[in-house]
């Protein structure tokens, strides 16, 4: 059974049928099991329906001063309108930029830049690359960041934060929702304390739409990214959310675009994509967050109770509906997703933009979980298109591939992955570096 029709709520013969793309995608996922929507999310047939036009035959450059791209100015400004909607902004509170990472780093850098007599920054150890190496990269050109901790389960200690906030501080930029773990960080109260201050908040809330209400003016926040991939858009295209009134420089210079606040001619097929994911990610009831809620949950019991020494990483709530981290102790989560994708299934260990990397998830160590319980933990991440029977091919499968790692594995490997059957505590074990 499904949970529900894509992005919820449309019955599957209302989908269009165009260039055949539904039958495409229905091959795909008859293959596939997938379960790692926090990487990347598949383009949605209407989606690609309403982009494909910007591409041939009405192309253009809407700077022109003649009909052939003026007639883009209106596709933009609808496309605009739809994606401000969606998290409750005005319009002209939207920048269009090429991603989430360019949104953030916009964010971080303008507040730096057009208050240029304060230099600190406050973050927390938990961020997405795109967060932590933009602080990291601004540190060596002399800003001071405060990288917060985190508690065991995720959360974060607001009197910390309280106390981490000075009068040189320019900005604010913590997660909405982690992608690794999917645990919420409490933004209204945070952007509450910068409020009292005059600081600046902006938000990463990439991972958010579809899956939570956004209201920018609920959240109380100046800025906050969004990427159009994780909500069934492409990649390549996301935005940046400024609320009026917020002093703005631009990172990138150029012509005058976007009100001049971010040069380069637009990308209008990719605009007019992330409109049309706007309005679908919009159109996603409360019972259908619920639903994926449910089905996430089951997954997370079904592992819990037929896969022993398992355990959830991070709070089980406030939490997004779709995510679950699981540290399977004894297991290389490399080995793991190796041999589930055998099975065409999906999912993956830690963020997508750090497979590949030799360290463990910088976001599970800073959690307090050792390199070898963090390089044992696999994420989970469920869309409105996954299903029971998605979740049931995943736990035909996982036991026993979970049992025979296990069982491969020699007492040095199973020492450093902190199995239990190992005498030495898994927390003073050096880790080996991943290949
Ligand atoms: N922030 C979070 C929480 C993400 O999960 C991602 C992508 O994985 C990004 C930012 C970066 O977005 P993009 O891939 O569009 O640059």
């Amino acid at each position: 059974m499904r949970i529900s029709h894509r992005l919820g709520d449309r019955p599957a013969s209302n989908q269009p049928e165009f260039l055949g793309v539904n039958q495409a995608f229905a091959m795909t996922e008859s293959k596939t099991h997938y379960f790692d929507s926090n990487a990347t999310t598949s383009v949605a047939p209407e989606v690609l329906q309403a982009m494909l036009p910007y591409f041939a035959e009405k192309w253009g450059n809407p700077s022109s001063p003649y009909r052939l791209g003026k007639r883009l100015v209106e596709p933009i400004e609808a496309a605009r309108g739809s994606v401000a909607s969606l998290i409750g902004a005005d319009s002209t509170e939207i920048i269009f930029t090429s991603c989430g990472t360019e949104s953030i780093n916009t964010a971080i850098t303008s507040c730096l830049y057009s208050q240029q007599n304060k230099r600190h920054i406050v973050t927390t150890a938990v961020e997405h690359s795109a967060t932590k190496n933009c602080c990291a990269a601004l540190e060596e050109r002399g800003y001071e960041v405060t990288y917060l901790p985190v508690n065991r389960d995720g959360s974060l200690n607001l009197k910390l934060f309280e106390n981490s906030l000075r009068p040189d501080t320019a900005v604010v930029s913590i997660m909405w929702a982690n992608n690794e773990t999917g645990v919420l960080f409490p933004i209204p109260e945070i952007a509450a304390l910068c409020r009292q201050r005059g600081i600046l908040l902006h938000t990463d809330a990439v991972q958010v739409p579809g899956k939570l209400k956004i209201d920018v003016n609920d959240l109380g926040v100046d800025l906050l990214s969004l990427s159009a991939h994780k909500l069934h858009g492409p990649k390549g295209v996301g935005l940046l959310y400024v609320r009026n009134g917020t002093p703005f420089q631009g990172l990138i210079i150029g012509g005058h675009q976007e009100e001049g606040n971010r040069g380069g001619t637009e990308n209008v097929p990719y605009m007019v994509a992330f409109g049309r994911a706007a309005e679908l990610a919009r159109a996603v009831s409360g019972e259908s967050r619920q639903k994926l809620a449910v089905l996430r949950d089951t997954l997370e019991s079904e592992i819990f109770s037929r896969v022993p020494h398992t355990a959830r990483n991070g709070a089980k709530e406030p939490r997004l509906p779709n995510t679950t981290s699981i540290a399977f102790a004894g297991v290389e989560a490399e080995a793991l997703l190796m041999m589930l994708d055998q099975l065409n299934i999906c999912a993956s260990s830690g963020s997508a933009c750090t497979t590949g990397s030799v360290a463990p998830s910088h976001v599970l160590t800073a959690m307090g979980l050792s390199p070898a319980e963090a390089r044992s933990t696999i994420r989970f991440s469920l869309d409105y298109e996954t299903t029971e029977a998605d979740v049931a091919y995943l736990m035909n499968h996982l036991p026993r591939i979970v049992a025979e790692l296990r069982a491969a594995a020699s007492p040095r490997v199973a020492a450093r992955s902190g199995d239990p059957r190992s005498r030495r505590p898994s927390g003073v074990i050096q880790t080996k570096e991943l290949p």
